[in-house]
């Protein structure tokens, strides 16, 4: 037995300027794309372990991952598809380890057509997906596969156990003749990314419907939050089941994916997430903050790189100093051009630097004037560092050169790449402590949370013009399809 087994992965936030060429993705190849996953914890790993187990060869054309960004190259994205499809013949199964809301120059539904020429490559072939929990589930996408399996955590801890899941039934399909085929039901809702964590709020309780549903009536059954920074028909909620070919499979299938469906839309709210005021957070972060001995965390998660930020914008720490908030750690901010004037001026140099908002956020038509700053260059560091943990414990990870900018009362990592602060080594890598400040801005959304939560005296989560905003009112969003909630009012639903 042959099995077909890739991993092409990309959330595509299509407000977000950063490109994403093929090189984005590093991508592996053949023997080189079945080395990246062994022993890894991805789902692709789990379908090579599976193959394994019933003596199946792997035929593994690719495994690509690039972070969230702007529309993937049509060149990167005609490359590494076509490489997926071209080894599909003679295959016994199918295997693909996918995002579910990748965007190509060339295409809205990037999953949906690659899935579609697969399964018009090798018809009847068994064809199971693994996919993302913020997928951006399509009609197309569900058409052309037998077995479809989300991940049921976020932050995300449990990519292997997807593939496992999904590999599982495929097997079954193949050894058994069991005969699957996926059901969905779309809901006219956006969720908001800091809505759909796992641990806690609706988004907890509709996981926890389908672990149920999974017990009783389905084979699987996944909520798909969508990623709704994507200006494509529907980038919303779905609950996605595979479903026995039975008639009673079926008719338990319809009635689970009802329950659940109508569960989400009662809990709407619970997947909506309104804006504070910036001057309301910054006076409760003061407040927050009055002798609490620890430093007090402030998101900007309108600007996060892992979900398409340009990780360059000054809005909140600018607000914060109109606010007269002083005592405060930031970084990392990626400048390139900052960092060489930095580093050609040298360590103890007094300088001013224009830095920041120097990436023009064209499809929402803002562009941003740099914020002069003046300042002492305390130190410089080629940016790279080992992370200590807890998540992705002992990787390595470079954001370009660093330098360690105080200006006052301010400190600020700047950096040469787009960097998402999840690990202390963003600080350390300069010999920053940032538990030393009153207040530590960061640039993220969930990612930080692991580490600096418990750092920390508390969390405000601070909005702001990026392209990862939470104020919807901010995108030009042209094909999307309405009405949908909280943009309007939907009539009646389910
Ligand atoms: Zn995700």
């Amino acid at each position: 037995m042959k099995f077909l087994i890739a991993r092409l992965n990309h959330e595509t936030n299509t407000f977000s300027p950063v490109p994403t060429p093929l090189e984005a993705f590093a991508p592996d190849y053949d023997a080189a794309a079945f080395q990246a996953n062994v022993g890894m914890r991805t789902a692709m790993a789990a379908f090579i372990d599976a193959a394994k187990r019933v003596g199946a060869q792997c035929v593994t054309p690719v495994s690509a991952t690039a972070n969230p960004s702007g529309p993937m190259d049509a060149d990167a994205y005609n490359q590494l598809t076509d490489r997926i499809v071209a080894a599909a013949a003679g295959c016994d199964a199918i295997l693909l380890d996918l995002h579910g809301a990748m965007v190509a120059q060339n295409t809205p539904d990037g999953e949906g057509d690659l899935l579609a020429r697969v399964r018009a490559a090798v018809p009847g072939v068994p064809l199971g997906v693994a996919l993302d929990l913020h997928g951006n589930i399509t009609q197309k996408m569900i058409d052309n596969a037998d077995v479809m399996v989300g991940f049921k955590t976020y932050p995300h801890v449990d990519m292997y156990e997807t593939g496992e899941h999904a590999a599982r039934l495929v097997l079954q399909m193949l050894q058994q003749g069991t005969r699957y085929a996926v059901r969905w039901r779309q809901l006219p809702l956006l969720s908001h990314t800091l809505r759909s964590t796992t641990l806690g709020g609706a988004m907890a309780a509709a996981v926890s419907s389908a672990r149920q549903a999974e017990g009783e009536s389905v084979p699987a059954m996944t909520i798909f939050a969508g990623f709704s920074l994507a200006d494509i028909a529907a980038p919303c909620m779905s609950v996605v089941a595979t479903a026995e070919c039975t008639a009673e499979g079926e008719a338990l299938c319809t009635a689970a994916l009802d329950r659940v469906a109508a569960q989400i839309w009662a809990e709407r709210e619970g997947y909506v997430y309104a804006s504070e005021p910036l001057a309301d957070a910054f006076a409760r972060a003061q407040r927050m903050a009055e002798g609490a001995g620890k430093p007090l965390l402030l998101l900007d998660h309108s600007d996060n790189c892992m979900s398409g930020g340009t990780c360059d914008t000054m809005d909140v720490l600018q607000a914060a100093w109109r606010h007269g908030l002083t005592g405060i750690a930031t970084g990392p901010l990626s400048d390139p051009e900052a960092v060489a004037q930095l580093v050609a001026a040298g360590v103890g140099a007094q300088v001013s630097v224009r830095l920041g908002n120097k990436v023009p956020l064209a499809r929402l038509g803002i562009v941003k004037e740099p914020v002069l700053v003046h300042g002492t260059v305390r130190a410089i560091s080629d940016g790279s560092y080992t992370v200590t943990g807890p998540i992705y414990t002992g990787q390595r990870c470079s954001m370009g050169r660093a330098v360690w900018l105080d200006a006052g009362g301010t400190q600020i990592v700047v950096v040469e790449q787009p960097h998402e602060p999840w690990d202390l080594g963003v600080f350390s890598c300069v010999g920053l402590d940032p538990t030393a400040y009153r207040y530590l801005l960061l640039k993220s959304r969930m990612y930080c949370r692991p580490v600096f939560v418990p750092l920390s005296a508390g969390l405000v989560e601070c909005d702001s013009p990026g392209v990862t905003s939470s104020d919807y009112r901010l995108f030009p969003f042209e094909n999307l399809r309405q009405p949908v909630y909280p943009l309007g009012d939907v009539p009646a639903y389910p």
